[in-house]
């Protein structure tokens, strides 16, 4: 038995990664094994037959049968093996055990006369799946946080990844989307299965990848936004398990392309609209001024007069056309002055007092108990007004309200401009701002386009809300501070 005994022990001194301790029903120490007491730096005659919890290397967490919180508790008790996790501050630093105790029970016997502890020191175990933790932690923080949308699927189209960037501009919330949708879902129909050729195409950014290619997602509310996409394939053992796409929605970008290309196609038709303006407008006078003068004589029939009248009219049209045309292709820089534009709107609502009454429009002015006095190019802005309150009164041929409020943000005035008059069918809303778009007989088309490049040369903004039959609001948005020009306008 003996011989049994120290053979027992020096196959426990043999192993050579685990600190084992041997203890008896009375929690005595039977044995330690070598790498044990290498490790806790105790010789052996200071621990064998000494109560395990009167150590005061190994740990520093209580210990103590007495308080019922000893590790080998239920081991001793019940005779069940049990597993924990231990730790103790050793010379600065914080170390971990994973310890196992088994029982070691004779046939028959619940509770075990011996325990045998197995301690394997995971410290650095730990340490490594801690930086993993946090590393992937920081990861899939960047990942949350990017501004661009990043989303992941599996190679069946599965998203896995979706994140707040894409949440954005997408509109869907991830708990909708992940495990839920297929990647296809997101984008107009037939267009997935294009982007993934163009991946594995090599002319788009290499075999396997997608950069800055320009294209469409489609969003929750079914609306479609430009994106440049980037996308890669995703490897594991050299095995694809997937695509990840990262988008950047670009529809401001465009819209300021667009209005940027508009306002030079505008500046080219102003400069031909100049020219032939410039022709046209002498012989013109020299028209109307002569068949004024021809009117005149007596001997005319009365079919000749009105035919002269008619040339009259028509001239006089044209010359308006003419010099419509003329402040289109001079909207310049604006000279802005402190101004109240109370005062401006009044003025433009007496010039045109006798064709409200013509009309029966009642010209109703709500502003606010105060409004800041702020700068603007009187002159530019009255041409806004009187652009905006003529459509509005061709608007209301049977009469109606033309209401003016002020609102006045924080940083910008808003001037809502609305009649009770047909309204614009949402059709034509689009074609609003075109240059020479109109749809009336004897329109230029000509109006709105000043009114916007005027604000917008005001660093302001220009919008149109109409419901057929009820009206249109005409909302101009004025910056009360000065801010950089977005949209100037290109010479
Ligand atoms: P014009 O008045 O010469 O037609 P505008 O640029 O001023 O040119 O207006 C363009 C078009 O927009 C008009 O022909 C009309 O169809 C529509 N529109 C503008 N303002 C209104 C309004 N207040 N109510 C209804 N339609 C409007
Ligand atoms: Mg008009």
């Amino acid at each position: 038995m003996e011989a049994e005994v120290r053979l027992f022990c020096q196959i426990l001194d043999s192993i050579q990664d685990d600190y084992i301790l041997v203890v008896n029903q009375e929690r005595r120490i039977f044995y330690v094994n070598k790498p044990f007491l290498e490790h806790f730096r105790y010789q052996r005659d200071e621990v064998i037959g000494k109560l395990c919890y009167e150590m005061s290397r190994p740990f520093h967490e209580p210990c103590t049968a007495a308080q019922g919180q000893c590790p080998l508790e239920n081991t001793l008790s019940l005779g069940i093996t049990q597993k924990t996790t231990l730790t103790r501050n050793w010379e600065g630093r914080k170390l971990s055990y994973e310890a196992m105790f088994y029982p070691l029970k004779e046939d028959g016997r619940v509770t075990p006369h011996m325990v045998i502890g197995v301690f394997r020191d995971i410290t650095t175990k730990r340490q490594l799946e801690q930086e993993l933790r946090h590393r992937l932690e920081f990861e899939s923080r960047l990942i949350r946080i990017s501004i661009d949308g990043i989303v992941a699927n599996d190679r069946q189209g599965n998203i896995l990844i979706y994140n707040e960037g894409a949440q954005k501009i997408l509109g869907y919330q991830p708990e909708e989307v992940i495990g839920k949708l297929n990647v296809a879902e997101l984008y107009p129909p037939g267009l997935a299965r294009e982007i993934k050729k163009k991946i594995y195409q090599d002319d788009f950014g290499g075999a396997g990848r997608l950069e800055n290619f320009e294209t469409t997602l489609r969003c929750q509310d079914g609306s479609l936004v430009p994106v440049w996409l980037s996308a890669c394939l995703i490897y594991e053992d050299s095995q694809e398990i997937g695509v990840v796409g990262f988008f950047r929605d670009i529809s401001e970008r465009k819209r300021l392309e667009e209005r940027f290309l508009q306002n030079k196609r505008l500046a080219a038709v102003g400069q031909m609209a100049a020219h032939i303006g410039h022709e046209i407008k002498n012989p013109l006078m020299l028209i109307g001024g002569f068949a004024q003068q021809v009117q005149r004589s007596a001997s005319l029939e009365e079919k000749d007069q009105r035919k002269l009248q008619i040339i009259q009219e028509e001239t006089r049209r044209l010359e308006r056309f003419l010099t419509d045309l003329g402040s289109f292709t001079r909207v310049s820089t604006p000279h802005k002055v402190p101004g109240k534009i109370i005062l401006l709107l009044q003025e433009v609502a007496e010039m045109m007092e006798s064709s409200f009454k013509e009309q029966k429009v009642k010209f109703c002015l709500q502003p606010p108990p105060e409004v800041p006095v702020f700068s603007f190019d009187p002159g530019q802005i009255r041409q806004v007004f009187l652009n905006l309150f003529k459509n509005a009164l061709e608007a209301m041929p049977a009469g109606g309200q033309l209401t003016v409020k002020i609102e006045v943000g924080d940083h910008d005035i808003a001037l809502i401009i609305a009649d009770t008059g047909q309204g614009i069918p949402p059709e034509v809303q689009k074609e609003l701002f075109s240059p020479f778009f109109t749809t009336k007989e004897k329109g230029t088309g000509l109006g709105l386009v000043i009114s916007r490049q005027i604000i917008e040369q005001h660093q302001g903004e220009i919008a149109i809300e109409s419901e057929v039959d009820r009206g249109t609001r005409c909302i101009i948005r004025l910056p009360l501070t000065n801010q950089q020009n977005l949209y100037r306008r290109p010479i």
